[in-house]
């Protein structure tokens, strides 16, 4: 695609206009902020410019135009971002979306996805009768069915594989889809097919549940991590509920797919299944932005209320709140619902209690209130968030009958070796690269300075890697600086476009060109007359080496017969 038509499309939507439609964007001064949409905050970090088309968040470090904006928020490919955008503006863009590999593969595979939806829907509904039995058995509806997709594999080594070949899908794609074992095999054989959307209403992984139990293999096999699906990132449901969860502002957690499905046809429709009994911290996120307020309802088993405990501690410490649904012990959202219908399920939902509250009366896991509290305590200690943990430690004491003292005494010894631990590993070094920082600030401000830069220094006076980096890409597309959004756009690593749009975003620095250059130069030559300082103490008599310090001398002297002998670092 054309370098200019993406120019038009990041032209003809204002950045602020688009991510106030995504997430409400408050005025201060010339730019507007935001809660970060990225990463879990409390206070507003994320900084939209007007002027200068970018956004950037000072917390997580995220920034970007318009194109990355919508890329990483609804989670799509690059083309994909441009056709909506495009369509957005009512910019007619011709199908030649082929601009990145990496993209266009992507494509390929969500398009694979997509057929072998269909290929396993139509088993199910053609050749999938013992299938059909197994899931009317279990009350799932044609409607249901229908509506999330489930589908059949048949008991067949090569059905899918054929089947896509068949639909003009070339072979050498088929092994990085995670369909397929090594030996080109299907991977789901005699399955019950569920497919995985992500939240933006992709097929991108499946889970199959094996229909016999005298079967071989585990009762689930789930797609593995690929281009387009990484484990643990994907909430089951959620594509189809997310409207509804922000709508009521909180959202169901149950484990699986059926407990998933029956809490929908049963009106529950602000449900999610999280895959497994641990919640992931990107899962988290990702709900996170529909709504504040979690429900866990997981198996009342001991090990599904372990689950749910361990979940609601990690929620908590990303600052939401929480809530436990406690099943009895023998049933899980599927079955209770089956046995006592919609109107109790939602009893228990208003019944759920807080996490001190629910382990408190708790007795099915097992512990006393001494291992009770010891869970509670771990829990405040992987809390990072300091009003979350504050939060928590009023629960626990007044939960337990406790003094806040003593509660919190268990917490702090542990947040200062950590404190401690953090600044032990990360010496302050930055201070002494700000002139690294300023020049390049200096030139995105002021193309014109480049030119004067270029003759006087070259990257190899950069001695930060991503500042050097960044000075790279300015020298190979200097003619794009005054179009810092367009320049996103060409820049592959993530985090080097962020530092660009994070300088891009930044105040002008107040000291001059020529006294960055002097300092740039000052601090090069320093280095080297170090390092030929050294070789000499150990070859004193190699005449070269004594030559070469004096070339460096003279160079330092040019420079500035002024510049102060400080040694810059
Ligand atoms: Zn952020």
């Amino acid at each position: 695609m054309d370098q200019h038509v993406i120019d038009e499309i990041i032209e003809r939507n204002d950045i602020v206009d688009v991510i106030s439609n995504y997430i409400p964007l408050k005025k201060t001064g010339s730019n507007f902020k935001a809660r970060c949409p990225f990463h879990d905050e409390k206070t507003a970090s994320f900084i939209v410019s007007p002027k200068k088309q970018i956004y950037k968040c000072f917390g997580c470090g995220k920034g970007g135009n318009v194109i990355t904006y919508v890329q990483e928020f609804e989670k799509i490919s690059f083309p994909e971002a441009l056709k909506k955008l495009a369509a957005r503006a009512g910019i007619t863009v011709k199908q030649s979306m082929q601009s990145k590999g990496k993209d266009s593969k992507r494509d390929l595979i969500y398009k694979i996805y997509e057929i072998a939806t269909g290929y396993f829907y139509k088993n199910l509904v053609e050749h999938g009768s013992s299938a059909l039995e197994y899931l009317a058995e279990r009350d799932i509806k044609n409607e249901t069915i229908k509506k999330f997709k489930l589908g059949f594999a048949l008991n067949s080594y090569g059905g899918l594989h054929n089947y896509l070949l068949k639909n003009d899908i070339n072979e050498k794609i088929l092994a990085t889809t995670g369909l397929f074992t090594s030996k080109n095999n299907d991977l789901f054989r005699e399955r019950i097919m569920f497919p995985i959307h992500s939240s933006s209403g992709k097929v991108v992984a499946f889970g199959g549940r094996k229909l016999h139990e005298s079967q071989s293999g585990g009762k689930y096999v789930n797609s593995p991590t690929t281009d387009i699906y990484t484990k643990g990132n994907e909430l089951y449901g959620l594509f189809d509920t997310k409207y509804t969860i922000s709508k009521k502002d909180h959202a169901l957690i149950c484990e699986g797919y059926t407990d998933f499905l029956r809490l929908y046809e049963n009106g529950f429709t602000n449900s999610v299944a999280s895959l497994g009994t641990s919640l992931t911290d990107s899962q988290i996120s990702l709900l996170g932005r529909f709504s504040d307020n979690f429900y866990m309802l997981y198996d009342g088993d001991a090990s599904g209320r372990k689950a749910a405990v361990r979940a609601a501690g990690k929620i908590l410490g990303k600052g939401y709140n929480v809530k436990i649904i406690g099943l009895p012990k023998a049933d899980d959202p599927d079955s209770y619902i089956r046995n006592n219908g919609a109107k109790s399920m939602q009893e228990m939902i208003d019944k759920a209690k807080p996490i001190a509250e629910f382990l408190k009366d708790d007795e099915v896991i097992g512990v006393d209130k001494k291992g009770k509290l010891s869970v509670l305590f771990d829990i405040l200690n992987e809390i990072e968030d300091e009003v979350a943990q504050e939060l928590l430690t009023q629960d626990i004491a007044e939960t337990f009958g406790l003094s806040g003292h003593a509660v919190s005494s268990k917490i702090r010894k542990k947040r200062r070796t950590f404190k401690k631990e953090t600044e032990d590993t990360e010496p302050s070094k930055t201070e002494h690269f700000t002139e690294e920082r300023d020049i390049l600030l200096l030139i995105i401000n002021n193309q014109s300075l480049y030119k004067k830069v270029a003759q006087e220094i070259d990257s190899s006076y950069f001695l930060t890697g991503k500042y050097r980096e960044i000075y790279k890409i300015m020298s190979e597309h200097i003619e794009d600086m005054d179009n810092i959004p367009a320049l996103i756009s060409k820049i592959d690593n993530d985090g080097i476009r962020d530092l660009l749009t994070e300088l891009s975003m930044s105040d002008s620095p107040t000291q001059t060109i020529d006294d960055i250059l002097i300092a740039l130069k000052t601090r090069k030559f320093y280095t080297n007359l170090k390092a030929i300082n050294a070789e000499i103490l150990n070859d004193p008599t190699n005449m070269e080496l004594h030559a070469k310090k004096k070339e460096i001398k003279k160079e330092l002297l040019k420079i500035n017969k002024k510049v102060v002998r400080k040694t810059l670092y």
